[in-house]
């Protein structure tokens, strides 16, 4: 007899816990898995997929001048919301179906509840009762950090709320310099709204490349959205017309929406963690070691609560890491090295590997190259330019980063971060032959080295 109700316990049904549980599952283990909101998680509830398909409606309005460029007679276009959110409402519920499914059909017990634990064994869930485990996995996410210190909090929206937005607001302002924050930028300016993007840093998207953050600032401005720097919220009241923003540089705005988009925190509130030993990171994160291990041996944790790299297909591999190593006897260990990200701004952003400055800091010597360019998309209207930048480091001659801002970007680097995943040499890279007339080839013509300014001046 099972001394345990079940083999494996997972406690969140997004990206990483429901991968996990179903290789488990699929491959003979007795799984349960409990979630406290939608199946799914974060990437296809309130993430990635709504996200991503109203960057595609928000895309169409500039389709549509460049339309009238290239010579079609549109009338003037109207979006409708309402109709919008619904056809999106109906999207994100197939594809939670679809999360649902295939759990029951790999044979995993689903519990629709909050869950904590109440020893290192032990898992009770809300309304469902509790299961015993061998293994538990902490798969719970992360959620919106909000400045709740500041006044007028309570007046502002986080990305959740951004996606069920009883109607489209006339003005909105977006505090916060990361990609969400961008993101939400392009989409609401794209739909028409007037926007303001504050953030209290010096440039946009901390941690990215700094050619690609000065050059995406220039481009957001040049369609329309306010960028305002080196500020933050000191207040929001409200008043008549709508919220005051008030800000730290003496500025306010008012605005119909205040969407704070001030970074992510570890969903780790009422696991009952501490209670068995689990350790957290300085940062509030479940702390693992290169396996996913927890400090409590039979305790595992995967995805955001982690807080290594919060994206969807890291936690997923992350789970699927761990399912092989514990229910399929192959130890496998996720490499978080060379994993690409995307940035759909308006322009959009593909980037893998290191900065230049993280290259320098690494590597010593580098080499850069760089094409800014219209890209031929846009020939027929508009000023946006696309930047192109290559890292090389001198001694190896690999290519360590390459970061693209212009249209098709995300789909480009997925390619590139195959090449240097392989780590691809400069030389390989330029022997590869261009495909034209393609944005794309820019990256594989680039043969002059390119100075940066700074380096310039002192040689
Ligand atoms: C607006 C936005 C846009 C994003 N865009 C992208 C993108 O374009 N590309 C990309 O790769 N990533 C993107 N991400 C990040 C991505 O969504 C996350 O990295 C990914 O969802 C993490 O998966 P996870 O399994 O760790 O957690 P989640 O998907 O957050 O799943 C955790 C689940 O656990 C549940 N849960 C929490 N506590 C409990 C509990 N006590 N009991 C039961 N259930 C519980 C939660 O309800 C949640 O469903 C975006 C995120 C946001 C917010």
């Amino acid at each position: 007899m099972n001394r345990y109700d079940v083999d494996l316990f997972v406690i969140g049904g997004g990206s990483g816990g429901v991968r996990a549980a179903r290789i488990a599952a699929e491959h003979g283990a007795k799984v349960a898995i409990a979630e406290s909101n939608r199946w799914g998680g974060t990437c296809v509830v309130r993430g990635c997929v709504p996200k991503k398909l109203m960057v595609y409606a928000s895309e169409i309005s500039r389709t549509l001048d460049d339309a009238r460029g290239q010579g079609w007679a549109i009338p003037p276009a109207s979006f409708d919301w309402p109709t919008f959110l619904a056809e999106k409402d109906k999207e994100i519920a197939r594809l939670s179906g679809i999360y649902v499914r295939n759990l029951q059909n790999a044979g995993a017990e689903l519990a629709h509840g909050k869950a904590r634990l109440v020893d290192a064994h032990t898992v009770e869930v809300d309304k469902v009762g509790t299961r015993t485990a061998d293994k538990i996995l902490i798969a719970t996410g992360g959620r919106p950090w909000m400045p709740k210190d500041l006044p007028g909090c309570e007046f502002a929206i986080s990305s959740n709320e951004a996606f069920h937005l009883p109607e489209l607001p006339k003005r909105i302002v977006i505090a916060g310099g990361g990609y969400i924050a961008v993101e939400f930028a392009g989409i609401f300016n794209g739909l028409g709204v007037e926007v303001t993007l504050v953030h209290r840093g010096p440039n946009l998207l901390r941690g990215f490349d700094d050619d690609i953050r000065s050059h995406l600032a220039e481009e957001l401005e040049k369609r329309g959205i306010t960028v305002v720097l080196g500020a933050q919220h000191t207040a929001i009241e409200k008043t008549p017309g709508g919220l005051l923003s008030k800000f730290s540089d003496g500025h306010e705005r008012e605005s119909d929406v205040v969407m704070f988009c001030l970074g992510r925190e570890p969903y780790v509130e009422g696991l009952g963690l501490e209670k068995v030993g689990v350790k957290l990171t300085e940062k509030g994160a479940v702390a693992v070691d290169d396996h996913s291990r927890s400090s409590v041996e039979n305790i595992w944790a995967v995805g955001d609560v982690t807080d290594r790299i919060n994206l969807t297909p890291v936690a997923i591999r992350e789970g699927q890491a761990f399912a092989e190593t514990e229910f399929l006897g192959k130890p496998t260990r996720f490499d978080h090295e060379m994993v690409a990200s995307a940035v759909f701004s308006q322009p959009p952003i593909g980037s893998v590997g290191l900065s230049e400055a993280d290259a320098r800091h690494r590597y010593g010597k580098v080499d850069i190259y760089l094409a800014r360019l219209k890209p031929m998309k846009y020939a027929f209207g508009g000023d946006e330019r696309a930047l192109l930048k290559l890292v090389v480091e001198c001694a190896s001659e690999k290519v360590v980063g390459c970061h693209v801002v212009g249209p098709d970007a995300p789909e480009m680097i997925q390619m590139a971060a195959i090449a240097m995943k392989l780590g691809v040499t400069k030389a390989q890279w330029d022997a590869t032959c261009a495909v034209h007339p393609t944005l794309a080839e820019e990256l594989v013509t680039m043969r002059e080295k390119h100075v940066p300014m700074s380096l310039g001046q002192v040689a």
